[in-house]
């Protein structure tokens, strides 16, 4: 199986993962935790370009096919051999992060970012998604206050952050058999509450 977590910055997913991961675990399962832009050699290289600090680096396009290039050696060299040897996977953020941050975000937009994702993934899909969503502002404030505002993209403005939601919750509207929205604004318990309950509904567990 495999379960992808999506959301803006600062909405806990790091957490919730860990914490998805032991509840599986305990329940017998061998989980296998990766994360995009990275999970493989070659992948972690292209992060290593991609978040090197230097806004603006990139054109929009350009950061969309790094992050395309980057997803499809994860998903050759990490995800589909894992799930081929009966693994459960969880990734942190996966393909519906291209859209959101370059599609709804930059402006790229779904058919371009689309066209980029038949390319990499043809009709793989995760089996859930569970997209935590969180108000800008919190986010914002979480996650500056982890990173100390490093980030470059905690220099985007507001109006990014809030394409990027509204961006995760169209996706989540548009696909709800593989989508569950996730109110990540509530305590840690609560919101792993919510992802367990979702997993157990969604993939029977
Ligand atoms: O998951 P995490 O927040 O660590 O992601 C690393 C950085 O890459 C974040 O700043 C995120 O906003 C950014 N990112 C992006 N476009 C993507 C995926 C991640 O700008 N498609």
């Amino acid at each position: 199986r495999f379960i992808t977590l999506e959301g803006g910055e600062g909405a806990g997913k790091s957490t919730q993962i860990r914490l998805l991961a032991d509840a599986l675990a305990g329940c017998g399962k061998e989980v296998v935790v990766t994360r995009e832009p990275g999970g493989s050699k070659g992948a972690e290289e292209i992060r290593a370009l991609l978040v090197s600090g230097e806004t603006g680096r990139w054109g929009p396009v350009t950061e969309a096919l790094l992050h395309t290039a980057a997803r499809r050696d994860h998903l050759e060299r990490t995800v589909w051999p894992a799930l081929d040897a009966g693994r459960w996977v969880i990734c942190d953020r996966f393909f519906d992060s291209t859209m959101a941050y370059q599609g709804y975000g930059l402006g790229l937009g779904r058919e371009l970012i689309g066209v980029l994702q038949a390319t990499a993934l043809g009709d793989f899909r995760p089996d859930l998604t569970l997209i935590l969503d969180i108000p800008v502002e919190s986010g914002l404030a979480r996650a500056n206050a982890r990173r100390g505002g490093e980030d470059r993209y905690e220099r985007m403005d507001l109006d990014f952050h809030r394409r990027l939601r509204d961006g995760f919750l169209d996706i989540a509207a548009r696909e709800p058999g593989r989508c569950a929205v996730i109110d990540a604004s509530h305590p840690v318990e609560a919101v792993q509450a919510s992802v367990l309950d979702a997993v157990t509904r969604r993939l029977g567990v």
